[in-house]
């Protein structure tokens, strides 16, 4: 028998006043709210695969009550990445669950029933753009040597060398930034894990269309069939997501550990990281 630990949650039980009569499409962040990042001492990673575990009985649980579950990894790094932190985890083979993974902030899919799909492709003046401001970072005496570009395969992600950017080291990238793109078709996200760059716009059919970050994975998902929303995240590129979510008649969470005490239509949660998202979804099946 699987014995799921109990976790305080009387705040979110406000959230799932009954069971969703629609199918649960869960939309979760990785960095800092599935998994923590940075150095990690054997304790506390001990600790995390006891979570990971207790979150893969509750999709399994979760998946049971009503079929199938679509857990859709929804995050700004690569897919090489994601699919490794998947892997243990082993979701994806357990019946009942759907697994996709959108990487880059929602320029990539590819789902481990379905295969690849889709891929998009950001404006010119994108590419433009992140090429002027990578070429100014690294000639900055101060973030020359500050950073290295994630392995991404649509878009530019800037990692910290250190740990963590500086406040000063995020204060001048972003003056870099506004310099390198005067025609504003990048959409930035400094933190101090990494330094984002979305396109603000992308090409379908050989036209320009808006891009909405990870909203755009909501829509698109969401627009092939009509699901319950869920999204969970801990920092400000969640934002879009939880907008979205919000539109579809769903609910948003952000963590304990999440650096905005608030963003518009989120429920705070008072548990961090993995503990975080196993106490929405013990809340979610408990509704009635
Ligand atoms: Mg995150």
């Amino acid at each position: 028998m699987i014995t799921i630990p109990r976790i305080k949650r009387a705040p979110l039980r406000a959230a799932f006043p009954a069971f969703p009569d629609r199918r649960v499409i869960l939309f979760l962040d990785l960095n800092e709210t599935l998994i923590r990042t940075g150095e990690v001492g054997l304790r506390d990673r001990l600790t995390e695969q006891r979570q990971h575990e207790t979150f893969c009985e509750l999709c399994v649980a979760l998946a049971a009550r009503r079929p199938p579950l679509d857990v859709v990894l929804l995050t700004g790094n690569s897919f090489e990445y994601s699919r490794r932190i998947e892997e243990p985890l082993g979701l994806k083979n357990r019946a009942g669950i759907d697994v996709t993974i959108v990487s880059e902030n929602g320029l990539l899919a590819r789902a481990f029933r379905r295969g690849d799909l889709w891929r998009e492709t950001p404006a010119p003046a994108y590419a433009e753009a992140t090429m002027r401001f990578l070429d100014a970072m690294k000639r900055d005496q101060k973030l020359g040597a500050a950073f290295y570009s994630q392995g991404n395969e649509v878009r530019l992600t800037l990692k910290p060398v250190a740990n963590r950017f500086l406040d000063e080291e995020l204060t001048v990238a972003t003056a870099i930034a506004e310099r390198s793109d005067p025609r504003g078709a990048v959409q930035f996200y400094f933190h101090p894990f990494y330094i984002d760059a979305d396109p603000k716009e992308i090409i379908v059919d050989g036209h320009a269309r808006p891009f909405g970050g990870k909203a755009y994975a909501v829509e698109r998902l969401l627009a092939e069939e009509d699901r319950f929303p869920i999204a969970i995240g801990d920092s400000l590129s969640d934002a879009p997501a939880f907008a979205s979510v919000a539109a579809h008649g769903g609910c948003s969470f952000l963590i304990g550990n999440a650096d905005h005490p608030r963003l518009a239509g989120a429920i705070r949660v008072g548990a961090p990281f993995a503990a975080g998202v196993n106490a929405v979804l013990r809340a979610l099946l408990d509704a009635p």
